[in-house]
């Protein structure tokens, strides 16, 4: 599903480059549960968004369902993540001002999904998630908890082959964190939803079944759990 060669990522500043991934090349199935993990400035959210395509690469090849990502127009890049990426985020990135229906019904208004089939999708996912009661509220009217489970059904309505998380739980109490892990385990298992994380918490790697180490920007370990 995923292939990424060599990649690299670096800023250059007056002539000084500093280097953030450096020969990262790894391949990713369909259904499997990964763990990005490694100290803080390893480079992990860079490998996370090149990934979601919201950054690109500086050199290196990333195919994605056999669209080789890095020759693709942006036109053609949107449509593929938006058919196939939900992303998850750290805080949530929720739309303050709309409610709880109509963020999870945005990607859909995007796709330009007709209105009758974005109502009943995003009527199952509220009903599967138990937030029909929280429909009408405000994202600031709900728990860091809810809020996530927010950005989560965001994510799921547009049917995602993969959700890439940033941190999903960084911003949660462990309970709370939980709950989430156990859905993207149920995603994963039973939906076959592809599922790559960005984690700090051992716990919460142990939900997957492989973990990368990034360190300096390198992949030192590749585990299968
Ligand atoms: P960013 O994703 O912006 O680079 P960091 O990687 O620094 O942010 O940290 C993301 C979150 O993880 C923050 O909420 C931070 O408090 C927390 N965090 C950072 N380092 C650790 C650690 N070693 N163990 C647990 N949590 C951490
Ligand atoms: P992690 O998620 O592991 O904490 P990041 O991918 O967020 O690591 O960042 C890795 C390094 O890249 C950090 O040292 C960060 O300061 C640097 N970095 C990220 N974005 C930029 C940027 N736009 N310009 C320069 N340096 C950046």
């Amino acid at each position: 599903m995923i292939e990424l060669k060599d990649i690299e990522k670096y800023y250059a500043s007056k002539g000084v480059k500093s280097y953030i991934l450096r020969h990262v090349s790894t391949t990713i199935k369909q259904g499997e549960f990964v763990s990005i993990m490694g100290p803080s400035g390893a480079g992990k959210s860079t490998l996370l968004n090149i990934l979601g395509m919201l950054e690109e690469p500086t050199y290196g090849s990333y195919s994605f369902m056999g669209e080789d990502v890095t020759t693709l127009n942006e036109r053609k890049r949107i449509e593929l993540y938006r058919n196939h990426i939900g992303f998850v985020f750290q805080a949530y990135h929720l739309i303050d001002e709309m409610t709880v229906e109509e963020n999870i019904e945005a990607p859909l208004l995007y796709k330009k999904v007709p209105g009758a089939e974005r109502r009943s999708r995003v009527a199952d996912i509220l009903d599967r998630f138990n937030m029909v009661a929280k429909k009408d509220l405000f994202p600031n009217q709900l728990s860091g908890g809810q809020q996530q489970l927010v950005g989560i059904a965001r994510a799921l309505v547009a049917q995602p082959s993969i959700i890439l998380a940033d941190e999903p739980t960084g911003n949660l109490q462990s309970a709370q964190a939980l709950q989430i892990m156990e859905l993207f385990k149920k995603l994963n298992e039973e939906e076959g939803i592809t599922i790559i994380q960005v984690t700090h918490s051992e716990v919460n790697a142990a939900y997957g079944s492989r973990i990368l180490h990034l360190l300096d920007g390198v992949i030192k370990e590749d585990v299968n759990l």
